[in-house]
């Protein structure tokens, strides 16, 4: 039988994820990759869940290995409602405003449900968040792209948009701006607490949703810990979204969605048809995790490991980048990237070949666009390898850019 005639428009429109095709090829021996933005599994705290999964499935399983709400695990909201008073000083929240996602991927698979049609304007952070582009694109909307400063997203820019669209009579068709608010993926950067300040006051004036993707923010190690958008509006019209992937393990799949119940009730009805709900079992095993455990404390020598990475990765980049005109980085205060800006004419896909022969792996930066990318940047995680991975990847990327830079004709100039 023939397919082509009976996909969708839908699936037609998506490409394959070039970041894993890309990571297919990190497994080769010898290869040190800096493409991977996933948590060292040696850091998963394996004997104490190993134990909880073992008490849940015999004492609780009535519970966790059957059908759950929608909603999520009761007993896994109330230990997240403790954790964001804890952690997030944020008092106002009751049961109804929370709702337990497969991973914060289908959060934002929802959401794109929820808010967009294809008449429907949002905006996003260019680069963009590969998985929150995904999950748009399936419902085709029209973007503005925002570029980033160091501080965060350009916000004159965005207002000089929602300006555009007022006068065109379209403001009541842009629905969200979507931000990754603390060490961004992939771009490393945190939005500043003026440009927190300034977006709330914006989404004020010109009426639209905030939503504030925050996998990263309890990874920071070192700068001050700033608050998020959602507490500074009290969550009038910020969705906040948390993920279990970086604090505990990604393999539980466990988002959580912060909102408005109005909100919340909407979403319910859209996972409804997506899922019923999502693994009782790991949410009743991260619940139970986290009444024995503080699951921030647990992390903590995780954050130390990845603070003491981030500068034997930053020194290297300076050793072996440093002296190279028109090229930049990003020096993030926390989670598990950077960002590097290499000078006009490198287009770091087709450099890739190269770094494969070098043995070493990045993400090409013209994966994180939902429109015309920026050919000369890459995604750098210094999370996985190790201390000497780091010192030896770094000098391979030097070679890497000196022979693109041979090839194509490039004059490198040096300082
Ligand atoms: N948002 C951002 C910004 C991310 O980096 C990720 C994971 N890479 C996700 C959402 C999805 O995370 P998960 O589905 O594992 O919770």
């Amino acid at each position: 039988m023939k397919f082509e005639s009976k996909y969708s428009v839908t699936v037609n429109r998506i490409k394959s994820n070039i970041i894993r095709e890309l990571l297919k090829t990190a497994t080769a021996e010898g290869i040190i990759s800096f493409g991977g933005g996933i948590p060292d599994p040696e850091t998963f705290p394996v004997e104490k869940l190993s134990k909880i999964a073992n008490d849940v499935i015999m004492n609780e399983y009535k519970v966790a290995l059957q059908y759950g709400s929608t909603e999520g695990d009761p007993e896994l909201i109330k230990q997240y409602i403790r954790l964001l008073k804890k952690y997030e000083d944020i008092h106002c929240l009751n049961e109804e405003n929370i709702m337990i996602t497969t991973g914060s991927q289908q959060a934002l698979f929802i959401l794109g449900t929820v808010f967009l049609d294809e008449d429907s304007y949002c905006a996003v952070s260019k680069p963009i968040y590969l998985g929150a582009g995904s999950a748009f694109n399936q419902r085709n909307p029209n973007y503005i792209s925002i570029p980033l400063e160091k501080d965060g997203m350009n916000l004159d820019i965005l207002e000089s948009e929602l300006k555009k669209l007022e006068k065109e009579g379209k403001i009541d068709k842009f629905k969200f701006v979507y931000t990754v608010s603390n060490f961004h993926n992939p771009a490393g950067i945190t939005l500043s607490l003026e440009k927190r300040k300034k977006l709330i006051e914006l989404a004020e004036k010109y009426d639209f949703i905030i939503i504030e993707d925050d996998p990263y923010g309890a990874l920071r190690f070192e700068g001050e810990k700033l608050p998020s958008i959602f507490k500074l509006n009290e969550g009038k019209r910020v969705i906040l979204l948390n993920t279990f992937s970086k604090v505990l393990s990604p393999g539980l799949r466990i988002g959580v969605i912060i909102a408005n119940e109005e909100l919340i009730r909407k979403m319910v009805l859209a996972k409804q048809g997506m899922d019923l709900c999502s693994s009782t079992l790991t949410q009743r095993i991260a619940a139970r995790f986290m009444e024995k455990h503080d699951l921030f404390e647990e992390i903590q020598p995780t954050i130390k490991l990845y603070k003491e990475k981030k500068d034997k990765f930053m020194e290297a980049l300076d050793k072996y980048l440093g002296d190279i005109e028109d090229i930049e980085w990003i020096h993030p205060e926390g989670g598990l990237f950077s960002w590097i800006i290499l000078p006009e004419g490198f287009d770091t896909m087709e450099m890739f070949e190269i770094a494969k022969e070098k043995k070493i792996i990045y993400i090409p930066g013209e994966t994180f666009y939902v429109e015309e990318p920026e050919r000369n940047t890459m995604r750098v995680s210094f999370c996985l390898p190790s201390f000497e991975e780091l010192e030896e990847g770094t000098k391979r990327l030097r070679e890497t850019i000196e022979e693109y830079a041979k090839k194509k004709g490039i004059n490198l100039k040096i300082k």
